[in-house]
């Protein structure tokens, strides 16, 4: 599998530190608001990623952050005359249902908060100091980019150009203008943590240093996030961390490009601004996550409303194959496959590999979306009541595990309440005929459609689960 590593700028052959096994670290929501459609991008191109290692038979360690103390929250909290953890919470659950919504992997993802590692922030802090590589000022503590090797390695910047460019409104405390704070000595009335340096709290880029080697190591195989964390975010990361440990970070650094709106970047000023629920009152989450997946991640995406539509097309196209092969697994007959149909499932299984290998080219789910099509076009035209089961068991398949790994075609199709009672009435003959496997058969069919029936004195009662 090839990567593109932003830190090498090309195309890598993905060689993970442990075989088998893959560590990723995603930058996280600071949590002080709902998630926009932008924020929505890296959430589905790198759960994606994680799906697809997994598919490939990799134990995977994943972890996205929560921000969870920030000028921004405290700002909040106090315009709201509430506690920064209460603004926290809030927007963490909010940010939970729209991962539910965007059918984010959240049972393997796992999402530290930055206040439960003080702890290891201080004592991150303090071997810094003791290398040289941070200071103390009146109880800010900062990073000396001087101590850094390489630093811009990453972005590719400058850093005399960087240290000339900042120097108009500089913190006087700081022997560099471009040195960052590692620790924030507390204001009045701010939420703050005791440490060597007095109350204060941790800086932003610190965080995910320090959860990602508590929780991972020194080194990790990918850490991923948005561009636009490129600089200075992931940059001062790379520099406080390998400055510590003296050994890489993260192996491979990956970053997906900008999304805009109707070829705008999206702001509140220009009115394009759409969090992920405003585009959840109008379309399933379902929708925007095939979209975010219908671009190459490193390629702008453009969101409309014409192309959400089309896409929503598309995933009906999607289900409609989905729905005709469910068909025909219920009428075909239990026999072997005959030659002919042994050349039309190496048909199938040329478009699935076609589909492993667009993934495996760094992530290209566009192609891998379009070998998919390919799939369902494929069989609604060759597929008939004729077939074996055998053979459309084997198609059925091939099309779930590969929607699975773009966390795609996962919802069941609701049954009607008319067809419920139906099958109910057809069950309650079917016991007064002592027929009790069919009974169980139907009360089974409904289970997997998240029917569950009772039986009371009054008659069947039925509830969805
Ligand atoms: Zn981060």
């Amino acid at each position: 599998m090839e990567l593109y590593n932003t830190l090498t700028r090309k195309k890598e052959k993905f060689v993970p530190i442990v075989d088998g096994q893959v560590s990723m670290y995603t930058c996280g929501p600071t949590v002080y608001n709902y998630i926009h459609v932008g924020n929505a991008r890296p959430m589905v191109v790198f759960d994606t990623l994680r799906r697809f290692f997994i598919y490939k038979g990799y134990n995977v360690k994943y972890i996205v952050n929560f921000t969870d103390i920030d000028d921004k929250i405290i700002n909040k909290a106090n315009e709201e005359n509430t506690t920064f953890k209460d603004i926290a919470d809030r927007y963490i659950e909010a940010f939970l249902e729209d991962a539910k919504g965007l059918n984010i992997y959240e049972e393997k993802t796992i999402h530290p908060k930055a206040t439960e590692f003080i702890e290891q922030m201080i004592q991150f802090i303090e071997a810094l100091i003791e290398k040289g590589a941070a200071y103390n000022v009146d109880g800010n503590v900062y990073f000396n980019i001087e101590s850094a090797k390489d630093y811009g390695k990453l972005s590719k910047k400058n850093i005399e150009d960087l240290i000339s460019g900042a120097r108009v409104g500089v913190s006087e405390e700081k022997n560099n203008p471009m040195d960052f704070a590692l620790w924030k000595k507390a204001k009045e009335g701010e939420p703050s943590w005791d440490s060597p340096w007095g109350k204060g709290r941790p800086g932003w880029h610190i965080e995910c240093s320090v959860m990602s080697r508590t929780l991972l190591g020194d080194t990790i195989d990918i850490h991923a996030g948005g561009e636009d964390l490129q600089f200075p975010h992931h940059e001062n990361e790379i520099a406080q961390s390998e400055t510590l440990t003296e050994k890489p970070f993260a192996n491979y650094w990956m970053h997906n490009a900008m999304l805009n709106v109707d070829n705008q970047k999206m702001s509140k000023s220009l009115g394009n601004f759409f969090t992920v629920k405003d585009i959840a009152k109008e379309f399933d989450l379902e929708v925007l996550r095939f979209f975010l997946l219908s671009a190459h991640y490193r390629s702008p995406i453009n969101f409309t409303r014409e192309v959400m539509k089309q896409i929503e097309n598309g995933l009906e196209r999607l289900y409609n194959g989905k729905k005709n092969l469910e068909y025909l697994l219920e009428k075909t007959e239990d026999r072997k496959l005959s030659e002919e149909e042994k050349e039309i499932l190496s048909i199938v299984e040329k478009y699935k590999n076609e589909f492993i290998e667009s993934m495996e080219d760094d992530l290209n789910t566009a192609d891998a979306i379009a070998s998919l099509f390919e799939i369902v076009k494929f069989s609604n035209s060759n597929l008939n009541e004729r077939a074996s089961r055998e053979l459309v068991e084997n198609v059925y398949n091939i099309l779930l595990e590969l929607a699975n790994v773009l966390g795609i075609l996962h919802k069941k199709e609701e049954i009607l309440e008319e067809e419920i009672l139906e099958l109910i009435e057809k069950r309650t003959v079917a016991r007064k005929n002592k027929d009790f496997k069919l009974a169980d058969e139907i009360r089974d069919a409904l289970k997997e459609k998240g029917i569950i029936l009772e039986d009371t004195q009054e008659g069947v009662k039925w509830k969805r689960i």
